[in-house]
């Protein structure tokens, strides 16, 4: 047994038994957990508020051998995106509600179990603050979509069509899915189109922070662009990776 006691970001809890939840939590430098919170549901000095999603704070816990379930035994929540909340109107708490889930659960799905990821864990901190902010919801969704794919190399270049090498792209750019890769209009067979505003978002977002991103916004209809393109990417790619993991587990 070893007991560990590290900064961390809750994704998601689910029951385990009458008393018990499983906690999903994404560690700043051991990677992502998955740990049992003995009476979680009554224990409120051990945990708290600290189950919802997307709180970030202290976990400690401890590693059995030849267990793939660490024991949770207590969260120290420091800040939750949730705290906001209470002073939203009705529309915007459900959107950050909305986003507090579909973050969390984006994140679940990249991380590799035990993997150490901490640019991931940065990732995931830096959206909690900008979610306690106030501006645009939707540009933190594709600004978050973006750096996701960036983290883990899989962003296509915004800045050269790969196909004919010459065409820049900031005047706007196609989705060649097959590709993986946004082309220029001459070398694009249909795909969903980003404008120049959408590249220029994109661009722009990369040097930007979120709270940045937030405040900031941008066009409307560039940011649907945006989302129609990133949605594809993202089911490529967890496709890719659901399909790999099949293998290795058939091995
Ligand atoms: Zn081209």
């Amino acid at each position: 047994m070893r007991a560990y006691s590290v900064n961390a970001l809750v994704l998601r809890t689910y029951r385990y038994s009458e008393a018990d939840r499983i906690v999903v939590f994404l560690t700043e430098d051991r990677g992502k957990k998955r740990g049992v919170a003995k009476n979680a549901s009554a224990s409120r000095r051990r945990f708290g508020a600290a189950l919802e999603p997307l709180t970030s704070g202290r976990v400690a816990y401890v590693e059995r051998e030849h267990r793939d379930l660490v024991r949770v035994d207590r969260i120290e929540p420091r800040l939750t995106p949730l705290a906001s909340v209470p002073g939203r109107s009705g529309d915007d708490a459900a959107r950050v509600l909305g986003q507090v889930t579909y973050f969390a659960e984006l994140l679940d799905e990249w991380a590799p179990d035990s993997a150490p990821n901490e640019r991931l864990y940065r990732l995931g901190a830096a959206m909690i603050e900008a979610l306690n902010g106030v501006g645009s919801g939707d540009a933190l969704a594709r600004y978050f979509e973006y750096w996701l794919m960036r983290l883990e190399g899989v962003y296509p270049a915004l800045e050269v069509c790969p196909r004919c090498g010459r065409r820049a792209l900031p005047d706007g750019a196609v989705l060649a899915l097959a590709d993986r890769a946004y082309v220029c209009g001459d070398c694009a067979h249909g795909g969903p189109r980003l404008s120049r505003d959408a590249m220029t978002f994109l661009r722009t977002a990369a040097g930007r922070a979120p709270a940045d991103v937030v405040a900031r916004g941008g066009p409307p209809e560039a940011l649907r662009e945006i989302e129609v393109a990133h949605n594809r990417l993202i089911a490529m790619h967890l496709e890719k990776e659901l399909r790999s993991t099949r293998v290795v587990k058939q091995l």
